[in-house]
C-alpha cells in the first residue's frame, strides 16, 4: 500500500492529513495524549441500514438459490469482527430466524429488523462473468424493500458512526432524518441509483461525509474516465472523501488532501463475490469504530486493510458460508502476511 501524499504532513500547508478535516470536537475523541474515555453503548456504536435479500448467485461453476444477502448483513458481518453494530433493515414473512441468531451471535443488535408478515423479502439474482469480477443482474424482485420506511430504535439514533449501505437514497436520508450527531457518515451506492433517482443521490451526497463505490460507478456518476478525477469530483458533490472499490484491484482512498491505495488481497479460489463491496466497507469502518474514531492517515490506511482483508475471506465461499468458520485471529493473520507482502 502506498500514500501518494505523506499522512502526517504540516496541517498550515497543502497537504493537510484527513484528520484536519474532521475537527477533534466533532469527532468526539481526544488526538492527545488523554484519551476520552467512550463507552460502546454511548458513543462506539456503528449503525448499518440497508438491503437484506435473499440472493441466487450463479457463477461460472456453481449456483446457489436463496442464500442469504443483502447490503447490511454482509456489513454488519464484517463490521462485527472489530465492535458491536446496529443493523436496520426490513424482510418478510420467509425471514429465517436462524439468520437473526447468526447475526446476534456474532454481536449485531437485530432489533431494527422489521418484519412485514404479509411481506416477501427482496430477492436479487445475479450471474458472473468468466472473470468472476463483472456480472449482471438477472432479476431484482424489491417485494418489502420497495416500500421500505426505516425506523430507527430510539437508542439507534444516537449512532456514533452510520454506514448507509446500498439501498434506494430516499430510504438513506430518512434513515438520516432520525439520527442525531452522529460523526461520521459514509454511504455507498449503485448504478441503479445513479441512473434512475439521481436527485435523491444528489441530496444524500450534501448530508455525508464519505462515499463508497465502484470504479465503474464513480465513473458513472460523474462521466469523468479517469478515476482520481472522478474522485476529486464527488468531493465537490459534497463528501469529504471517496473510497473507489476497483474489484480485484483493491481500492482508493480520496480525500482533498490525500490518496491512499490498497491492493486487493490475492485470493486463488474466488468462489462468489457478492457482497465484497459490503463487507470491505464492514470491515472498514468495524475497524475505524473500534479504533475509537481516531482519524489520522494511518488509522485510514489500516482501516483499508482490514476492510480488504474480511472482504478476501467472504470471497473464498457462497453467502456467510467462510465467514461462519473464521475469527479475528484468522483476520490477524492474514493480515500480517499482507503486510509482507506490500512493505517495501
Ligand atoms: P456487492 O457484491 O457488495 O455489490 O453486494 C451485493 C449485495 O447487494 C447482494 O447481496 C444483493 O442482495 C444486494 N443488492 C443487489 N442489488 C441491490 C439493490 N438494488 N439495492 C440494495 N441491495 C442490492
Amino acid at each position: 500500500m502506498a500514500s501518494h501524499f505523506p499522512a502526517k504532513a504540516n496541517t498550515s500547508g497543502l497537504f493537510r492529513p484527513f484528520w484536519y478535516i474532521f475537527p477533534r470536537e466533532r469527532v468526539g475523541v481526544s488526538l492527545s495524549v488523554h484519551p476520552v474515555s467512550i463507552s460502546f453503548h454511548t458513543s462506539m456504536s456503528l449503525l448499518v441500514v440497508g438491503s437484506i435479500a435473499y440472493d441466487t448467485i450463479e457463477t461460472p461453476t456453481a449456483r446457489r438459490e436463496n442464500v442469504l444477502g443483502g447490503s447490511a448483513p454482509f456489513f454488519a458481518y464484517a463490521a462485527s469482527f472489530f465492535c458491536p453494530v446496529q443493523m436496520v433493515g426490513v424482510v418478510g414473512a420467509d425471514w429465517l430466524p436462524e439468520y437473526t441468531e447468526m447475526l446476534q451471535n456474532h454481536g449485531v443488535d437485530t432489533t431494527g429488523i422489521e418484519i412485514v408478515p404479509d411481506g416477501k423479502t427482496f430477492r436479487w439474482s445475479g450471474k458472473y462473468h468468466q472473470n468472476m469480477n463483472d456480472r449482471d443482474t438477472l432479476e431484482t424482485q424489491l417485494n418489502v424493500l420497495g416500500s421500505f420506511e426505516p425506523k430507527l430504535p430510539e437508542n439507534f439514533r444516537r449512532a456514533q458512526f452510520v454506514f448507509l449501505a446500498n439501498g434506494a437514497p430516499s430510504t438513506a436520508l430518512a434513515a438520516l432524518d432520525q439520527i442525531q450527531g452522529a460523526d461520521l457518515i459514509v454511504a455507498d451506492t449503485m448504478d441503479l441509483w445513479i441512473n434512475n433517482t439521481r436527485s435523491d443521490l444528489d441530496a444524500l451526497l450534501k448530508r455525508v461525509d464519505g462515499l463508497v463505490l465502484n470504479d465503474s460507478e464513480a465513473k458513472m456518476l460523474t462521466g469523468e474516465m479517469n478515476l482520481i478525477t472522478a474522485a476529486r469530483r464527488i468531493l465537490t458533490m459534497g463528501p469529504k472523501f471517496v473510497i473507489v472499490k476497483k474489484g480485484e484491484h483493491g481500492a482508493m482512498f480520496v480525500s482533498e488532501y490525500e490518496i491512499y491505495v490498497v491492493s486487493a488481497f490475492p485470493v486463488d479460489k474466488v468462489v462468489d463475490p457478492t457482497g465484497a463491496g459490503d463487507s470491505f466497507a464492514g470491515g472498514m469502518m468495524g475497524y475505524i469504530a473500534s479504533r475509537q474514531g481516531t482519524l489520522d492517515g494511518d488509522t485510514i490506511k489500516n482501516a483499508l486493510v482490514y476492510g480488504t482483508i474480511v472482504a478476501s475471506f467472504g470471497i473464498e465461499d457462497f453467502s456467510f458460508d467462510r465467514y461462519k468458520q473464521i475469527n479475528r485471529s484468522n483476520i490477524e493473520e492474514r493480515r500480517e502476511t499482507f503486510q509482507e507482502m506490500t512493505a517495501f
